[in-house]
């Protein structure tokens, strides 16, 4: 599988709807133009890759929709160097957007079987984010502070250890409500470590299992 006029042309026409949805960072826009998603896709479906919907990509997971991928990336507001936590790696398809933007990434994948192939994956298109199979609750403890977190499945509240890990003048991105829809929430830490919440409309992700829920 490679890229193509065809697919460009086609990723074009993507950043074309998402901008008219309202996405206006042309920093985050011309990143979704760059990173080939119908290489995240089973070769079957590539010629779905490029409509603004979510896609299953195996073990019951999805591969977020572009405008919502392009909503949590304009919020984040990422600078050339930020140190960004990930929480979901799914298909690695957020964390190289992140990554096209210049973003030093960690991201965290639960599923032992995505995180095995989405780690050989990255590295072919040439993406290279660290790779943690783990548990997103917890964060990355001895990676921290980082300077921004983005939760890309849907929590039922903001886990204390991803607060504490942001760096004071940090920032997260973070789906929170219950399994049918979340509302995207801002954490900005402050300088004296208060954080300051914000809301900014409802989505549906997937949710973010916890411990007991692990199969
Ligand atoms: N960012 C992904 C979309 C992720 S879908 C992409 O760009 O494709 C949400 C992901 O979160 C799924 O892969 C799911 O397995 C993972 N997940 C769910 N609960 C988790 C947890 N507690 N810790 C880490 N990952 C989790």
């Amino acid at each position: 599988m490679v890229d193509t006029y065809k697919y460009k042309g086609l990723r074009r026409k993507l950043v074309d709807c998402i901008r008219l949805k309202g996405i206006e960072d042309e920093r985050v826009l011309s990143a979704i133009d760059t990173v080939p998603r119908h290489l995240f896709i089973d070769n079957a479906f590539e010629k779905f890759a490029y409509q603004d919907k979510p896609f299953p990509i195996g073990s019951g997971q999805t591969i977020s929709q572009p405008y919502t991928v392009a909503f949590q990336t304009e919020l984040l507001n990422i600078e050339r160097g930020d140190k960004v936590l990930e929480i979901g790696t799914g298909s690695g398809y957020q964390a190289s957007v992140l990554l096209e933007m210049g973003a030093k990434v960690f991201t965290i994948e639960r599923h032992k079987s995505l995180y095995n192939e989405v780690r050989e994956f990255l590295p072919t298109l040439g993406y290279r984010p660290k790779f943690f199979h783990g548990d997103g609750y917890q964060g990355l403890p001895s990676f921290a502070p980082f300077d921004k977190i983005l939760v890309t499945a849907g929590a039922p509240y903001v886990p204390e250890a991803l607060k504490e890990q942001l760096k004071p003048g940090g920032l997260m991105v973070i789906p929170v409500g219950d399994m049918k829809n979340q509302v995207m929430t801002t954490v900005k830490k402050q300088n004296d470590s208060k954080v300051q919440i914000t809301e900014h409309g409802d989505f549906v992700f997937v949710p973010l299992l916890d411990n007991k829920a692990w199969g």
